[in-house]
């Protein structure tokens, strides 16, 4: 016999002793005796409110809902009860007909909301509710509570009487009481029934739950008197009926609560193991297995927010179980996957060759290309993963899906199907929050500053515009460049104030530069793709050219040929930009995708040839060529071409003698403070000529 059975009959025995003294003392019919009656309702109302409390508690940590249903039912009891309760402690004052009749009333209501939660407790399957349907449940059951409770008490009079004393109780009270009994009895046969084939310790806590409500039950609607011995007795089987009640429902070990708890660890929608379980896995296995290598593959799906956003979270969710399928279709036994969270998987996979490892992320890059078809729409996925061993890249769980993290997002850039993980990277990641830390003040502390680069017409000879150049001086970590800092603000945001900040700056200096007499100059602001895709960029570059008070035909700015990608959204920004008068400018052209021929479509005045074709001009003939082929396709399409990164002469004289508009470089002057540009005109006209 087990422990808890064996606590089972020693509670049985005492109760069975204090029935039995009950019985045999005589009755006592004292108010004192009421007192201790309503004390013992108390009692139950009390444990038919932990039923509640628990069902709730367990709940949020299993999604039974068997249990939150069998909760729900006993808050109503224990409301029922408690207005039982409170109206029978009136009886004990006032002794008033009317009231007894209310509180049979709740007293039934009770006894229903009882049979409810047991007969839901032993029919209802174990499943999971999700949180959503969760949350409802116990306000539901309140509010219908409340409900019953106000009508008892608006319209019980007019109800059937239930208590024996009365005389016109018969027939109904009978139908009621009969009910009851048969109810619990059958009950009770059922799970004797179940008990004798599973040999589960709950069913047998539970027929001593149904023991006791049916005892209590007959001797509470026998018993007339109040005072009565016998209805005291009636009391404490129904708090053990209830008692035995939690007990099985909460506290036995069930293979279904821990089934619940298992459950608990796994993701919701996949059933997969989730971040923490995930975590112990690789655990065990590092603890198992100490001389293996233990890999970690992370991934996620590329553009899933996309997808989401456009079918909707359902078909989303739709998706990341056809991951689950696919992979777990090619997957062998002994490795685990797991969904961390949103779309982003890991796998725990113990020691294989790196070559195996290499097969078996081939082989989930090419389960996942073949295509899905979902609401008319096929889909390729594509992921990166990364790849992170123990020992030699980490030596917890947390740092290695970390590491494998970081792997697969240095993927995802360099554009590698896979990545294993290398030290470097995660010197690279730190820098690039250490960088995002620092810029955020950057600002405020005045850290930022502007220089500018001439651009040079080599017809006229002219200086005819000064390229804005960020600057960014830490006290601390010295100047950073802004190849290393401009990316890390276009991801983190932070670029979106410091290209306002720039462009008020850039103009405020060409204002200055025009009340000095030079008011043929013109200035050229970088624009990076996350300004030039805010709502209202154009706006704000409008603001700041009335604020600093300069023609906005002096302004050029200087976007990149991926922002003009897309040039159905493209287009009408740069129309208005050219309807206010402002030159636009496609800087570092020749490194982008773009066919030649878009660029007939766009609005633009220049085209930046970028440095890496100036650069070896005179040596390559293929550099060469491009120079060329771009410069008269610019005469072609009206447009005028500069040519960055101008470092010689000879890269000056051969532009020169191709029909290039405009040079800018090292060779003519190295971008300056505003201060020093006066002082270097000068020589700067002097390298031209
Ligand atoms: P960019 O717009 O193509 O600017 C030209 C870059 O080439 C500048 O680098 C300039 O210093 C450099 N350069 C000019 N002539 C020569 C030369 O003869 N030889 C060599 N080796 N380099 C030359 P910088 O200032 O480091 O800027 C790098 C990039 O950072 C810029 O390329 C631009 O894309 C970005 N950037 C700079 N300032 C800003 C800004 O205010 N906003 C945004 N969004 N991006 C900026
Ligand atoms: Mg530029
Ligand atoms: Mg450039």
């Amino acid at each position: 016999m087990t422990k808890t059975l064996t606590k089972n009959f020693i509670v049985l025995g005492i109760i069975s002793v204090i029935s039995l003294y009950l019985l045999i003392v005589p009755a006592h019919h004292s108010q004192e005796f009421l007192w201790f009656h309503l004390l013992l309702e108390f009692f139950s109302v009390a444990v038919a409110y932990s039923i509640a409390i628990q069902g709730w508690t367990i709940y949020r940590l299993t999604y039974s809902q068997k249990r939150l249903w069998v909760g729900a039912s006993f808050l109503s009891v224990a409301l029922f009860e408690l207005f039982h309760t409170i109206t029978f402690s009136n009886i004990i004052m006032t002794a008033s007909n009317e009231l007894i009749h209310l509180s049979s009333w709740f007293w039934l209501l009770a006894r229903i909301s009882a049979a409810i939660g047991i007969v839901l407790y032993l029919t209802l399957s174990d499943t999971k509710l999700t949180d959503q349907k969760g949350r409802l449940i116990y306000p539901g059951a309140l509010l219908t509570s409340i409900i019953f409770i106000i009508a008892v008490l608006i319209w019980g009079q007019s109800l059937p009487a239930l208590n024996r004393d009365v005389e016109t109780s018969g027939v109904f009270h009978d139908i009621v009481d009969h009910s009851f009994f048969l109810l619990y009895a059958g009950m009770f046969i059922a799970v004797v029934q179940k008990y004798m084939t599973t040999k589960k310790q709950p069913y047998l806590t539970i027929l001593f739950s149904l023991l006791f409500i049916n005892l209590s039950d007959i001797i509470l609607t026998m018993v007339i008197n109040p005072s009565h011995n016998l209805i005291f007795l009636g009391h404490i089987y129904r708090a053990l009926a209830y008692y035995f009640l939690l007990k099985a429902i909460f506290f036995q070990s069930d293979d279904s609560i821990e089934n619940m708890v298992e459950q608990k660890d796994n993701d919701h929608l996949t059933g997969l193991p989730n971040r923490l379980l995930f975590k112990q896995k690789i655990q065990e296995q590092m603890r198992d297995h100490p001389q293996e290598a233990t890999a970690v593959m992370s991934f996620d799906i590329d553009r899933f927010k996309k997808i989401n956003d456009v079918l909707g979270h359902e078909k989303g969710d739709l998706i990341l179980k056809e991951v689950v399928k696919k992979i777990k279709k090619i997957l062998p036994q002994e490795m685990t996957l797991s969904r961390l969270g949103g779309d982003e998987f890991a796998l725990l996979v113990p020691y294989i060759s790196k070559t195996s490892l290499i097969n078996l992320a081939n082989n989930i890059i090419r389960e996942l290309k073949k295509p899905v078809n979902l609401s008319n729409y096929e889909f390729e996925l594509e992921i990166n993963i990364g790849i992170a061993c123990y020992p030699f890249d980490a030596k917890t769980p947390d740092d290695l899906i970390k590491n494998a993290g970081i792997a697969m997002l240095y993927g995802k850039k360099t554009n590698q199907p896979y990545t294993f993980f290398k030290q470097f990277m995660i010197d690279e990641t730190q820098e690039k929050a250490l960088i995002e830390q620092h810029l955020r003040k950057a600002l405020e502390h005045n850290e930022l500053s502007l220089v500018y680069q001439p651009q040079v017409n080599l017809k006229s000879k002219d200086i005819i515009s000064m390229e804005a150049l960020l600057r960014w001086d830490h006290k601390h970590l010295g100047s950073i460049p802004p190849g290393k800092f401009i990316p890390v603000a276009e991801e983190s945001g932070l670029i979106i104030d410091i290209g306002k900040w720039v462009l008020r700056q850039a103009c405020q200096q060409l204002h200055k530069w025009h009340s000095v007499g030079m008011t043929s100059l013109e200035v050229s602001v970088n624009i990076s793709i996350r300004q030039f895709s805010q709502p209202d960029f154009v706006l704000y570059v409008k603001q700041i050219i009335n604020e600093t008070r300069i023609a906005p035909n002096k302004l050029t700015l200087e976007i990149t040929e991926s922002m003009t990608m897309d040039y159905e959204s493209a287009i009408p920004i740069l129309e208005r930009l050219k309807q206010m008068g402002i030159k636009i400018a496609i800087d570092d052209f020749g490194t982008g995708y773009s066919s030649l021929s878009y660029l007939k479509k766009l609005p633009i005045d220049y085209l930046k040839i970028d440095r890496s074709f100036i650069q070896d001009i005179e040596k390559d003939a293929d550099s060469c060529s491009i120079v060329e082929t771009i410069i008269s396709m610019a005469k072609h399409l009206k447009v005028e071409v500069i040519a960055e990164g101008i470092e010689s002469r000879e890269q000056l004289n051969l532009l020169l003698k191709k029909g290039c508009d405009h040079v800018q470089g090292f060779y003519l002057s190295k971008p300056l403070v505003p201060e020093k540009f006066k002082q270097q005109i000068e020589y700067i006209y002097k390298k031209i000529i």
